[in-house]
């Protein structure tokens, strides 16, 4: 069943049945035609489907983002900044996608060998509900440019958010088949697999559905990409501007109340500034906006569940019991018990949740170094390998440490974030596999090298 029930009011809006294995069938077959068509179309035609799907989402991105609000939780100006993603990351790829698709040729003993971009099918991809329009277009949009066609089964608790998606290529006369919502239960997902008609998996979510989809693949040889869960680190160093850190550390935390995967989650701060840095982002975190996520003053909305709720309490009271210091928060909200308040946790001792797992929600964790070699080795300190961020006016020692970090993605002086044109993808327990940019698009496309003799 899926099932869209709005986690601040608790209401059920809509449920949706499981199709049958027929209709699954139907479905793979359609999206085989599709391809077999596709495939073939110029990249004109590609991109003026891309550039419409873009306009779509930009006049609707206040309705689209209420339908997220209202299903998963998230603050509307938030979710509407993710419905405007959407069209840019469209608009990229009806611009850009077709160079990241040239040709190129090889040096060989042949009179000329040639390396081609040829798609291969039909991509399924299994999503999550934390940003339920982002992670599909960040699949789709390039998917589509390079001749390929895709299945979706997305996080059953957003089934309002994968058929307006659906509804987007059909208003935008996209062809047949082109993509296509699955409301199928985890059994079936099995099935999509192994179907000959489905040539590769895109899987974001957490570690444990990641390892299960993985070996789905293995099982059935086929080509994945993982983009799994994250802890990162967010470095911040003595001679930081250190407003510019504290501002972009607030966002990076508690945008979509907590629950993004390149969140900043363990802030790992120089000591001489330790009490600067802990006093301003106390501060900060109490005066986040709690709410109702249709509230456009709303920064922190309701947790996606329960079990989220649960996991996390439990998470943070079991880094207190080992000696965290909690200095605002760490508790669930009194007067809205679907919003977990705003937490910030000094002083968590290595081996607790704080530290090594993934806290999904608002709650921020700070510890302290006092050598570059220190910090370095903290922010590796996770089995995770997601993104990190370091703050520092040394541009030197933050390409060193740059190079030293275990993860996919560094943003000095940022935070980080993803944007259509630049590669994206974790390494260690973060996944493996690139979304986005030319490497992303090459991930699900036949390199063929062919030679003239
Ligand atoms: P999840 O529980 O792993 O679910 C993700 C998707 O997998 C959903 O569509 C879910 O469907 C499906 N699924 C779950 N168990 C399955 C099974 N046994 N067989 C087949 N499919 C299965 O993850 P989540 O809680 O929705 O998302 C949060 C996690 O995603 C966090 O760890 C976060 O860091 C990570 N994430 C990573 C990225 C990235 O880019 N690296 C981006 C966003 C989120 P159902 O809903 O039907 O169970």
């Amino acid at each position: 069943m899926y099932l869209s029930k709005n986690p601040f009011t608790g209401i059920v809006e809509k449920e949706f049945e499981v199709i049958s294995n027929e209709q699954l069938q139907t479905q793979l077959e359609l999206s085989q035609q599709a391809f077999n068509s596709w495939k073939n179309t110029p990249y004109s035609t590609r991109s003026k489907l891309l550039f419409k799907m873009a306009d779509l989402l930009e006049e609707r991105s206040e309705q689209y983002g209420r339908l997220i609000s209202t299903e998963m939780g998230k603050p509307i100006k938030q979710s509407v900044g993710e419905v405007e993603k959407c069209a840019w990351v469209c608009r990229f790829y009806a611009e850009s996608g077709a160079e990241f698709l040239n040709a190129s040729i090889l040096e060989s003993t042949a009179v000329e060998s040639q390396l081609i971009y040829e798609p291969m099918g039909t991509i399924f991809a299994v999503m999550p509900w934390n940003f339920p329009f982002w992670q599909v277009f960040r699949f789709i949009a390039p998917c589509i440019m390079a001749g390929n066609v895709g299945l979706l089964k997305h996080a059953s608790n957003v089934p309002q958010c994968a058929k307006a998606i659906e509804q987007i290529f059909i208003d935008a006369d996209a062809l047949k088949g082109l993509f296509q919502n699955l409301f199928i239960n985890h059994q079936q997902v099995e099935l999509v697999i192994a179907s000959p008609i489905v040539k590769a998996v895109t899987m974001t979510g957490s570690n444990k559905t990641g390892s299960i989809i993985a070996s789905l693949a293995g099982k059935y040889t086929k080509k994945t990409v993982l983009e799994l869960g994250g802890s990162d680190a967010f470095i911040v160093f003595d001679d930081a501007d250190m407003h510019s850190a504290l501002q972009q550390a607030l966002l990076s935390r508690f945008l979509n109340s907590g629950q993004s995967c390149i969140a900043a989650k363990r802030f790992i701060v120089h000591e001489s500034i330790a009490d600067e840095f802990v006093t301003n982002f106390q501060s900060l975190i109490e005066n986040l906006v709690k709410g109702n996520p249709l509230d456009t003053e709303t920064f922190i909305g309701p947790l996606v569940n329960e079990i989220a709720m649960n996991e996390l309490e439990a998470q943070v009271t079991t880094s207190i019991s080992l000696g965290a210091k909690c200095l605002v928060g760490g508790e669930i909200c009194e007067f809205m018990r679907s919003v977990y308040e705003p937490t910030l946790l000094y002083n968590v001792p290595l081996e607790s949740p704080a530290w090594t797992d993934e806290l999904f929600g608002p709650v921020a964790v700070v510890c302290f170094f006092d050598s570059d070699e220190e910090a370095i080795a903290m922010a590796n300190d996770s089995h995770f390998g997601l993104g990190a961020s370091i703050w520092t006016a040394d541009m030197d020692k933050a390409a060193w440490i740059s190079q030293q970090l275990q993860v996919g993605t560094v943003a000095i002086n940022g935070m980080v974030k993803t944007e259509p044109g630049l590669p994206f993808g974790g390494t260690n327990q973060s996944g493996y596999g690139k979304e986005l940019g030319a490497l992303g698009m090459h991930e699900f496309m036949n390199i063929k090298t062919v030679s003239y003799f």
